[in-house]
């Protein structure tokens, strides 16, 4: 499954977060509630292992044709065959939202005898229904149950469900299916576990005028009474877990291709309403980059795609970005298509980063399967680190590698950094009725950002794709913990002679059985040595550790390092392990004056360096004569402290400096990434002017040259830049950009049907924030009217609008705006309500507006919404006061969690902590700048 990622540009670049926690699961519309206790979960509400399911026939009739959508449902029929491990009496299934006919259900042993049933159970706390029998079952034979049952279709997301889009002035209905993690039992009862994998033959009803998908390629098509037709499918050529099994139903479009450069000819469609294939926005996708993604894994990990064919399928509603289900994935609309006229470059690397993914899940995933959702980083992890490598074979322009660094790795470290994630191998899982809470930035960032540590410091690329071969050949078509990839690490390091003082598994363990990571300081203790120490790194060092999972290994871990001196043109790896309070490391020259030494070359390590400050300046020398150096390791470290009260702020700030003549998109943007944080705390300071001078004068040299032109040869590093310099340049008040901006929004204002020969995709941000912040009550009312006439848009265009609003500096317009999305009005999208409160809520002109609404209005605000609220807010807190205020308003929410409590609480202490040691430093350095 791919994560949903905030589409707002301020959120992917200016604070560098392509997706805010938490990843998948992130349902549009926001439905989460606020944090409560957790309540002790039974622990066995697992599957007895007694019975093993080996195939299932499904027939299916969903009914989605009345004028009523509150009627949609479907009846079913299914045949579970599964064979006796150990005697018992009793059948357990999985339902959910499910009426089972119990006079329909007959079990019958391979001989066509039939056993008796005596009694049915449903158990819903456990999603069981249990069938007693009047006989105990034969250990080693064979059986079948076959049901009855039925249940409702609604537009949930989850199981099977219905998705509407306008078309020619009318609603259609579309049936889809979410089924991860634990949502096939809302079709049809199974045994619904990841392990329990099995073959499928599927039937499904429906109208004529539509289309049937699923994994398998049709049989045959049998018609029925009054326009329905039974589509029968073939039986699944392979064996896969019931949360791979997907169907749609809708009368849509598609285009194909066939893709010969891997090991197999393969044959694939793309499905999208009628009218998004007419425009060719399936083309970028279908024309080449799907089919060399795909021959690209097959080659990788040198194991032929056994299905007959791949269906790839964009649907208006749907939870997740994707899903990557055999034979028929499953996508949101805007992570498969693409349309050049109202989506960013940014959107379409992501899709394409999506689709990438989905097709590495054909492999990880689908022919190797997690035994059980506390290791879905094995297959989620992965996909992180290979959507990249595809990606950097198939659009070698687009620095895959870096922006894996930037994005992926940043967003773990960051998110790791508060004490309270869960480490990769997810334990608490064990205990949860609710499998969708393992889909974290952990299972995904955090996982992805140790495989391709492991990947690209200790085994190197050619070791790590041969050891992946034989991982897929070893588990393919079953299931995998963790030791089953760390032996496959581990044989092949033997094998290619990479020697390590301990089992490669051993120091893995270390980094998935415990959560945190380390920040390593590099003191300098001689002209040709360092000292290195680990510990865990905290965004508030001071706060007692509350230690929410055990740790066996006492928060140190085993940590490959690779290093470079300015005096050695070797780049070395060395292991520091945990056993050892500390590490030397002896360089083969003397370091002279202004000499360094630099760590985690390539940003490859899942840790944070530090060093002594002689160290720093050295660094920071280099990066000012020349590039020589690693850039993006460097001001990713630096940029860290900027939200770190360790570091002197005089050498981000140094740093800064020197970006005036970079123009490099990655030293802006890893830079950038703490700026938002700084804006956040200073932007009612009295001396803000101060800040924003120091900001527009860095990038006013950026901003004469790139202008705000796109020429054809410019390449996504080019474009992201003009992109982040437009953005950072109007909101710092740089008055060419933001008069440039005003003009363009009135050009588009006095021809609103010409926006995109006015203002490409890739700049229209920074316009609608500028002139809606300079602009009259006229020009607002304008962007609102054109917010509402896109909510029918493909893609991001309404968030960007949305984003634009809430720039206005008009007070009466905020509440305005708090009012309509706090109350549900259907002016702004329902997907779109949390996004006002939390923008606003972090905005300059709109906090303290927020936090009056929110303290007036909160208790008869939906729960998600004032969760989402409070997180926004206290991102500006640091001060006592603000800690006060937030004590006492959070004194009314009894039910609310403690660890989410004490979360908003560290992150005002963090700020505080931060602004104590800063804001005078900070405005000293800006007073003589
Ligand atoms: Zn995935």
């Amino acid at each position: 499954m791919q994560s949903i990622i905030r589409m707002s540009l301020t959120s992917y670049i200016v604070s560098g977060l392509p997706g805010t926690p938490p990843c998948d699961g992130e349902v549009t519309g926001s439905s989460t509630p606020l944090p409560t206790a957790q309540p002790d979960r039974p622990e066995d509400y697992l599957l007895p292992d007694d019975l093993v399911p080996v195939h299932y026939d499904i027939e299916l009739r969903p009914d989605i044709y009345g004028s009523d959508a509150d009627d949609f449902a479907f009846t079913g029929y299914s045949v579970m065959h599964f064979w006796c491990r150990t005697a018992t009496d009793t059948v357990v299934m999985h339902i959910n939202y499910l009426s089972i006919d119990n006079s329909s259900i007959v079990v019958r042993s391979s001989s066509g005898s039939i056993i008796p049933v005596t009694q049915t159970r449903h158990r819903p706390e456990f999603y069981f229904y249990d069938i007693v029998l009047g006989e105990s079952l034969i250990v080693g034979e064979n059986y079948t149950i076959s049901t009855n049952f039925s249940g409702p279709l609604s537009q949930n997301m989850a199981g099977m469900y219905w998705s509407s889009y306008p078309e020619e002035g009318q609603t259609k209905y579309m049936i889809a299916t979410q089924f991860e993690a634990p949502d096939a039992r809302r079709a049809f009862p199974c045994m619904d576990e990841p392990a329990l994998k099995a073959t499928f033959n599927v039937t499904l009803h429906h109208q004529s005028h539509m289309t049937a998908l699923t994994n398998m390629p049709e049989h045959e098509q049998i018609p029925g009474e009054n326009n329905w037709v039974a589509t029968v499918f073939e039986k699944t050529s392979v064996v896969m877990p019931t949360y791979l099994l997907a169907f749609a139903v809708a009368d849509y479009s598609f285009v194909n291709s066939t893709s010969t450069g891997g090991l197999t000819e393969k044959f694939s469609r793309y499905w999208a309403r009628h009218e998004y294939i007419d425009e060719g926005y399936a083309d970028y996708v279908s024309q080449g980059y799907s089919d060399n993604v795909f021959d690209y894994f097959e080659t990788y990990f040198n194991h032929s795609y056994l299905l007959p064919k791949q269906d790839q399928i964009a649907i208006p509603d749907f939870a997740a970005g994707a899903m990557e289900n055999w034979g028929l994935i499953t996508y949101r609309e805007e992570r498969l298509l693409w349309n050049p006229q109202m989506s960013t470059l940014y959107e379409k690397q992501r899709m394409a980063g999506t689709v990438a993914h989905e097709l590495l899940h054909q492999w990880l995933g689908n022919v190797v399967t997690c035994a059980w959702w506390s290791d879905i980083w094995l297959q989620e992890g992965m996909a992180r680190v290979h959507q990249h490598l595809a990606l950097a074979e198939a659009e070698p322009t687009w620095i895959s590698d870096e922006l894996f660094q930037a994005q992926v790795l940043y967003r773990a470290l960051s998110y790791d950094q508060m004490g309270s994630a869960h480490p990769i191998h997810n334990p608490t899982i064990h205990t949860y009725r609710d499998p969708d809470s393992v889909f974290t930035v952990i299972s995904y960032d955090k996982a992805g950002s140790f495989i391709r540590m492991i990947a690209e410091t200790v085994l190197g690329l050619d070791s790590y794709e041969r050891s992946m071969q034989v991982y897929v050949d070893r588990m393919q078509y079953g299931s995998a913990v963790y030791g089953d990839l760390f032996k496959a690490w581990d044989d092949q390091a033997l094998a290619d002679g990479i020697t390590l003082n301990k089992n490669l598994s051993q120091a893995c363990l270390t980094w998935i059985m415990q959560s945190g990571y380390p920040v390593l300081n590099f003191a300098r203790t001689s002209a040709s040595q360092f000292l290195i120490t680990q510990e865990l790194f905290l965004i508030e060092p001071e706060r007692d550790l509350v230690e929410w999972y055990d740790t066996p290994y006492d928060y140190t871990w085993d940590i490959p390092i690779k290093y470079k001196s300015s005096v050695e043109t070797e780049v070395k790896t060395e292991w520091f392990y945990r056993e050892n309070n500390d590490k030397t490391i002896n360089l083969d020259q003397d370091l002279g004056d202004g000499d360094w030494l630099l760590a985690n070359v390539g940003h490859s390590g899942l840790f944070r360096v530090n060093y002594d400050l002689e160290n720093w300046n050295a660094l920071i020398g280099q990066l000012k004569t020349d590039h020589l150096v690693n850039i993006i390791t460097i001001i990713m470290s630096i940029s860290t402290y900027l939200l770190y009260w360790r570091l002197s702020i005089e050498i981000p700030l140094g740093i800064a400096e020197y970006l005036r003549d970079e123009r490099e998109f990655l030293p802006w943007y890893a830079l950038l990434q703490g700026w938002p944080h700084i804006n956040r705390l200073f932007d009612s300071h009295s001396n803000y002017a101060a800040l924003r001078s120091f900001i527009r004068n860095i990038t006013s040299d950026a901003y004469a040259e790139l202008g705000w032109d796109e020429d054809v040869a410019d390449e996504l590093p080019t474009i992201y830049l003009r992109t982040l310099i437009l953005n950072t340049a109007c909101e710092n008040g740089h008055s060419d950009c933001q008069a440039m901006a005003q003009t363009l929004f009135r050009d588009w204002r006095a021809d609103p049907s010409a926006l995109h020969s006015i203002i490409r995709p890739d700049v229209r941000e920074s316009v609608y924030c500028s002139a809606i912040e300079a602009g009259s009550a006229e020009d607002w009312e304008f962007l609102f009217e054109q917010y509402q006439e896109s909510f029918s848009y493909f893609g991001a265009e309404p968030q960007r609008r949305a984003d634009g609003l809430i720039c206005t500096t008009q007070a009466w317009l905020i509440n305005r705006m708090l009012g309509l999305a706090a109350n549900g009005d259907e002016s702004i999208r329902s997907s779109d309500r949390t996004r006002f409160l939390t923008g606003i809520s972090l905005s300059s002109y709109g906090h303290s507006l927020a936090w009056h609404y929110l303290n007036e209005h909160h208790t008869t605000m939906a729960a998600s919404h004032v969760r989402s609220m409070t997180e926004a807010l206290v991102e500006k807190f640091s001060t006592t006061y603000d800690l006060e205020k937030l004590d006492s308003f959070l004194e009314s929410f009894d039910e609310a969690a403690e660890d989410w409590k004490d979360s908003l609480r560290t992150t005002v202490n963090a700020n505080i902590v931060w602004r104590m040691g800063n804001e005078e430093p900070l405005f000293n350095y800006l007073d003589v700048y």
